[in-house]
């Protein structure tokens, strides 16, 4: 189910910003598939959040929330807009969606301003190129190239489908090598799954005494609500070396179970269910564990 083993299988984080009503939505959908839309309605205040998950046989692409990365307008901003910033910094790609329709506006200069402040790579995404002509096209490219170096820049139309085969190409040369960190089959992640993650993972980091580099990961196999209302959570702890491997499962296997059983009590109160946890260890060497870094999770707009 997880792509572990695979040497050379890519995944990253994507972070997709721009002006509302460029067509950020639209694009997830066309690549993701409905029920991302489902999810995006949610309002979820208090969390950034995985948007969706599209998985190829070559790589995985995890789109994460920006939440505030546009407009400071109540006292939350400054602080929305710091956690936006540490978002666009560790996530392996931004996509800065603008549309063709529409001329470099102040909404753009605050978007760069912030986007010269971080490494990442940014991709210029121009939408909606259904609308006009194609003679406009280069002079719009100016416009933008002057303001800022992205690393490409690729016109498409979301809702047409122009080129978004072409764009999730080069997003692909841009991804890391990296494990398949959700189910193929899985395109939305609940808010949850993270945090029961980051609870699994707590427990082992504090059990261990931190003899584990954070660096280690957990991956939610399958969480599934079962008839007799008991959730029933699959999850894959993974380290980079046998060592650490032998120091979470313990003698006997008894540090394993203790980080499970206390695992289990925090996230039977997170869900307001019983839980049935099982936790697995897998070795994974040399791989950047992106998920752990992003655990600083903010506000967020209700925006998507
Ligand atoms: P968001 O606020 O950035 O998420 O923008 P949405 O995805 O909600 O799109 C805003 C509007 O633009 C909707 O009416 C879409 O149908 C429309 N739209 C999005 N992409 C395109 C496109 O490529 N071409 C055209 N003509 N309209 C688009
Ligand atoms: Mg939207």
């Amino acid at each position: 189910m997880n792509n572990l083993g695979n040497e050379n299988y890519k995944s990253g984080f994507i972070s997709i910003i721009g002006r509302p009503n460029v067509g950020k939505s639209t694009f997830l959908n066309r690549v993701i598939g409905q029920k991302i839309a489902i999810m995006s309605d949610k309002p979820q205040t208090t969390r950034n959040k995985v948007q969706g998950v599209y998985t190829t046989d070559k790589a995985q692409f995890i789109f994460i929330d920006t939440p505030g990365i546009h407009k400071p307008k109540h006292k939350l901003g400054d602080f929305m807009i710091k956690v936006a910033q540490n978002t666009l910094k560790e996530v392996d790609l931004v996509l800065f969606m603008v549309n063709a329709q529409e001329g470099f506006g102040r909404g753009d200069e605050f978007i760069i301003e912030k986007l010269k402040e971080v490494n990442t790579p940014v991709f210029l995404v121009i939408n909606k190129i259904d609308q006009i002509h194609p003679d406009e096209l280069l002079p719009f490219i100016d416009e933008y190239r002057s303001r800022f170096d992205f690393d490409e820049i690729v016109p498409i139309s979301a809702l047409e489908g122009n080129n978004v085969e072409r764009l999730l190409e080069l997003i692909t040369n841009y991804l890391p090598e990296g494990p398949q960190y959700y189910p193929a089959d899985q395109v939305t992640d609940h808010p949850e799954r993270f945090i029961v993650s980051e609870l699994i993972r707590e427990k082992a980091l504090h059990l261990t005494r931190e003899e584990v580099p954070h660096s280690i990961a957990v991956v939610i196999d399958k969480m599934e609500r079962k008839e007799n209302d008991v959730v029933h959570v699959m999850a894959t702890i993974v380290v980079e070396r046998d060592s650490q491997k032998g120091i979470i499962i313990g003698k006997q296997g008894k540090m394993l179970k203790e980080i499970g059983k206390r695992a289990r009590i925090d996230i039977e109160n997170l869900l307001g269910s019983k839980v049935f946890l099982e936790l697995w260890v897998k070795v994974q060497k040399d791989w950047r564990n992106k998920l752990s870094q992003l655990r600083d999770f903010g506000f967020r707009e209700d925006e998507y």
